[in-house]
């Protein structure tokens, strides 16, 4: 397709449905919602299209967009648990948003992290409900199976020729007992095995295939469907508790635009909760506490937030140096039990084709950023469960972000023991052919030295969700049906809504809660 799908069309002052957001989500939103040719609907994204830009088509490349232009370099407070950092929380501000940055992991963890949203109070989103969706969402080059699909929007792979660190970790976690599994998207996820992408091999190299790209770019002809880009919509419009329609900031003028038929929220985990809290629709008391008029007193705006730590600092020094990165620079995962795990692994780790370690770990171990000889395995905590909020600071929609990272005990239990299992692992026989030895940390470590890495190392793993959760309690801000209490015709469809974390990276689950988004809203439309 060659018309980027930014430019499609004028953009007038009134559309059935509008959608907030053009991120994994919204692209989802947006080509299903507009597979209906009768429905006129509005894409509005902050950022700018990707589809001319390499840095986004590279998956090798997707580091070197975090705190750049692409990213909206939000950042988490500070907290004691982490020793008083203040982390970066790159998010995608770029039509794909999210899915054009990220480092295009697919994966979607254990089948009963869904069953969890239904214990909590999501009616009818379970593991049965959602496979579909997950289905229907992907091109897996394995083809259909009970667990897979195939002839969906997102093109999915494995690498032809992973890095010989990736390979190592199958054979590593072999020698240590865990199984190796062909597909962490199928029956099991316990164990080892090559990662699959949403990304496709060209050319020798890994390609990225955003949600902008699988859901978006086949749509960009379609009459019915406009995308309006570098536009920030910055406020909700209601009439006798209805939204009727946004506001949005381009070129420097402020426009209202009406949708006649309703609104659907995909700004993400962070900018969802922003725009109900700036609209009036969240704590009453937080709202007006920084001069914002309460319209709907809706406490659990904020609240429930959610993001899985990683341990970004397990370096390893290599015998040879590693030579060009493959793929996105990784390649394989594991996915085990700590002690504290129920029946599903909580602990994960990756391999890094090359030094992963932020400022402190660098500076008090030594590591170069530039050394050829250094890989990373890194471990993280999937099943984490220390509970975050975010808060707003002004009316202008200035956000505290406070993870909470290892605020619960047990969070910190399960990563140590990730810090000895990977420092296992590096001495298994295929990693010795490889690794002469460990850098950071340098040895194995007592409980306490072990307590001191983990505050250190502690980051994010890019995986923020839960901030306006779906459910029927006192807390939820939307119902199972996705629609925001108290209104009408507002709909959220983002990670926002996720009530529990599951054990993954959550750009599939994410995708799949916005398929089954689309039929729902079709559903209400419809009555
Ligand atoms: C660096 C990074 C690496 C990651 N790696 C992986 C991975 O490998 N695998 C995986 O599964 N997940 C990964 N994730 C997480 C995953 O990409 C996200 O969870 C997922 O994309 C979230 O989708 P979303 O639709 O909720 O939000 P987003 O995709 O972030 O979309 C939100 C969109 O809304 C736009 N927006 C926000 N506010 C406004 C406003 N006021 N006006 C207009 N537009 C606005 C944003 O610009 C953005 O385009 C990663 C994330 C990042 C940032």
């Amino acid at each position: 397709m060659s018309q980027p799908p930014a430019s499609s069309g004028a953009v007038h002052a009134e559309y059935d449905i509008i959608i907030a957001g053009a991120g994994s989500a919204g692209c989802v939103l947006a080509r299903r919602l507009a597979e209906d040719r009768e429905l006129s609907v509005l894409l509005i994204e902050a950022g700018g299209p990707e589809e001319h830009l390499a840095e986004v088509r590279e998956a090798r490349d997707w580091a070197t967009q975090l705190g750049g232009p692409l990213d909206w370099q939000e950042v988490y407070a500070p907290s004691e648990s982490v020793g008083g950092r203040s982390i970066p929380i790159p998010r995608g501000r770029v039509v794909g948003g999210s899915s054009s940055i990220n480092a295009m992991l697919w994966y979607r963890g254990h089948p009963d992290d869904y069953d969890a949203w239904e214990a909590a109070g999501a009616t009818g989103w379970n593991y049965g409900s959602l496979l579909p969706y997950f289905k229907r969402s992907e091109d897996w080059m394995g083809g259909e199976s009970d667990t897979r699909g195939a002839g969906g929007p997102m093109r999915i792979e494995v690498s032809p020729d992973p890095h010989p660190v990736a390979e190592s970790l199958l054979s590593g976690a072999e020698e240590l007992g865990l199984p190796v599994i062909g597909d962490a998207n199928g029956i099991s996820n316990e164990g080892a095995c090559l990662a699959n992408f949403n990304a496709t091999t060209q050319d020798g190299t890994l390609q990225r295939w955003s949600a902008a790209r699988g859901y978006l770019r086949p749509a960009a002809a379609w009459p019915n469907l406009t995308v309006h880009t570098d536009a920030e919509v910055t406020e909700l419009t209601f009439e006798s508790g209805r939204c009727t329609g946004l506001v949005v900031h381009h070129d420097g003028s402020r426009r209202t635009l009406r949708a006649s038929r309703g609104v659907v929220l995909t700004l993400g985990a962070l900018g969802t909760p922003r725009l109900l809290m700036r609209s009036g629709i969240g704590p009453a008391d937080q709202l007006a506490a920084v001069g914002t008029t309460p319209l709907l007193d809706l406490p659990g705006v904020g609240e429930n937030f959610q993001d899985h730590p990683l341990l970004m600092g397990m370096n390893f020094r290599l015998r040879e140096p590693r030579g060009p990165l493959r793929d996105n620079g990784g390649g394989a995962m594991l996915n085990w039990r700590s002690s504290v795990a129920d029946h599903r692994p909580d602990l994960h780790a990756f391999v890094v084709q090359g030094v992963h370690a932020g400022p402190g770990v660098a500076s008090r171990y030594g590591v170069e950023h530039a050394d050829e000889r250094i890989c990373a395995i890194s471990p993280g905590l999937m099943r984490s469960q220390s509970i975050g909020q975010l808060r707003l600071l002004s009316a202008g929609g200035d956000l505290e972000i406070q993870p909470n990272y290892l605020a619960e005990p047990a969070d910190m239990t399960a990563l140590i023991e990730g810090i000895d299992t990977v420092l296992e692992l590096a001495q298994t026989q295929g990693y010795r052919q490889l690794i002469e030895g460990p850098v950071s940390p340098s040895q194995r470590l007592s409980r306490r030295e072990a307590e001191q890495f983990v505050r250190l190392s502690c980051d994010t793993f890019f995986h923020c969700c839960g901030s306006a959760k779906m459910g029927t309690d006192a807390m939820a801000v939307v119902d199972p049906r996705l629609m925001v209490h108290g209104t009408e015709r507002l709909w959220v469809a983002d990670a926002s809504v996720i009530p529990v974390i599951p054990t993954c990276n959550i750009q599939a689950p994410v995708i799949a809660v916005a398929e089954r988004a689309a039929v729902l809203i079709h559903e209400e439309l419809a009555r």
